[in-house]
């Protein structure tokens, strides 16, 4: 048996339904944030990432999927998707577009090495924002805030918001060199990769997995503490529009984020989910004002974020959120013989058209385990259509709640099952016959 790659997954069923469900929520809420769409390629020139996430960060250096095509070039699959979608607005000029600032959204599969494990893939997708062209601190808390509201939207509690400032290249050349003054003594007690950073990229070494419990780096200078006027008045500035939407956060001058393209703000959203486990950072994201020039574009500043689709779904299961709780269909269509399956079949493209959800019989079954099979797709309406009905232009239609059976005139089958359709939505779950305003003794459901 051939078996999917080390660290990917099938998606379908369940959690196939409640990705696109998720995909759904998050399409409606960009487009109220006036966030436009964009798709760049799963696989970019390696160059891309190396000059844009960082020669020095795990994802380039260890996590990366590299191949040469059949052209002789250098590709890499895209382990992150900001630096595609600044090359895009480089390559096409968007920085002409008047209407700045350009704000997109994405979503789409990621890829990194990785050693698998919960929450952990080498191929997982992630929902993202980038806003481009403005350095106004209201765009670094609105960008946090679509996370949020995302988050408030789907009913997920212990949201947790991390947010600290590396300030800009000033503040940042000021705690690099406190950082290698602080450093230089202990260096010995650094790993081999870190060694290679203290030279290349020292702020790297506060984001590696191997140093993470060595004491020498739980005493390291805070970034904050190293701020210019201009820097420290960004970030107050931000915490101050985070206030005014009564976002709460937590400063924590341990976050550096994994990517080298960050200046100013930058943030982690955990989920405090019991049962989560460590897996439990749902977000990243920072401010990037370097990035688009590092890429051969224009000076611009911009910010943005990344979520992991699995972790939030992770967390939605936990909570017991469920975004798709239809699984009924309107209509199942049961032919009786062959020779009505033409017509079965053009009645059932008919009701689809018209957007009342169907299906049909495809295995001839008897009419015994077509009634099982209209209640395994927990279909509203079955119809039966056999040789009578043909003959006289009728259908016989059964409410399977109530179990009633009607004849209908074929002409009047559109309306009939519209009317009925919308009859039935103001039905209690439990099949009762009673509305949803009844408040009547004999019900024992609790509409
Ligand atoms: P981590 O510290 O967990 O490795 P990261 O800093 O590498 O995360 P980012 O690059 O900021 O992650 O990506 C944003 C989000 O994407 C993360 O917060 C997480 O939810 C998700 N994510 C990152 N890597 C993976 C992965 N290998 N599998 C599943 N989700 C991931
Ligand atoms: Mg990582």
């Amino acid at each position: 048996m051939i078996t999917k790659p080390k660290g990917t997954y099938d998606l379908y069923g369940k959690k196939g339904k409640e990705t696109v469900a998720l995909r759904n929520f998050i399409e409606e809420l960009m487009d109220k944030f006036n966030y436009e769409y964009i798709k760049t390629p799963l696989f970019e020139s390696s160059e891309l990432f190396h000059r844009g996430v960082g020669d020095t960060t795990d994802i380039v250096t260890k996590e990366t999927y590299d191949f040469v095509d059949r052209g002789d070039r250098n590709m890499t699959l895209r382990p992150e998707g900001t630096a595609g979608v600044i090359r895009s607005y480089i390559e096409n000029k968007m920085s002409n577009d008047a209407s700045v600032p350009k704000k997109f959204w994405y979503f789409g599969p990621m890829y990194r090495y990785e050693r698998p494990q919960s929450g952990r893939y080498r191929e997982f997708q992630q929902f993202g924002i980038e806003a481009l062209g403005s350095n106004d601190p209201m765009l670094d808390a609105e960008v946090i805030s679509v996370a949020t509201t995302l988050f408030n939207m789907l009913g997920l509690q212990g949201i947790k918001v991390n947010i600290n400032t590396l300030g800009d290249n000033e503040s940042r050349e000021l705690y690099r060199n406190a950082l290698l003054d602080y450093l230089r003594p202990h260096i010995d007690s650094l790993c081999d990769d870190c060694k290679k950073r203290f030279e290349k990229n020292p702020l790297r070494i506060l984001d590696c997995k191997v140093d993470g419990d060595n004491e020498v780096l739980k005493n390291v200078p805070k970034t904050i503490d190293y701020l210019n006027e201009s820097s420290k008045k960004h970030f107050d500035k931000v915490l101050k529009y985070l206030d005014a939407l009564e976002i709460e956060y937590n400063i924590d001058t341990s976050i550096v984020r994994g990517l080298d393209y960050y200046t100013h703000t930058v943030f982690e959203i955990e989920a405090s989910v019991e049962g989560f486990g460590s897996q439990n950072v749902m977000c990243g994201g920072g401010r990037y004002d370097n990035l688009v020039k590092t890429l051969g574009g224009p000076d611009t500043p911009g910010v943005g974020f990344a979520i992991g689709i699995e972790r939030l779904l992770t967390a939605l299961e936990f909570e017991e959120i469920s975004l798709t709780d239809d699984d009924s269909i309107d209509c199942y269509i049961m032919p009786m013989g062959d020779e009505q399956k033409e017509f079965s079949f053009a009645l059932l493209s008919a009701l689809r058209i018209l957007g009342i959800k169907s299906d049909i019989d495809y295995l001839n079954r008897s009419i015994k385990s077509n009634f099982k099979q209209a209640e395994r797709l927990n279909a509203k309406f079955a119809i039966i259509i056999g040789e009578k009905e043909l003959e006289e232009d009728y259908l016989t239609v059964r409410n399977m709640q109530t179990k009633e059976e009607e004849k209908v005139a074929n002409e009047m089958i559109i309306t009939y099952l519209f009317d009925s359709l919308m009859d039935n939505e103001d039905l209690c779950d439990c099949g009762c016959s009673h509305d949803h305003e009844c408040d009547c003794d004999d019900c024992d459901c609790d509409k």
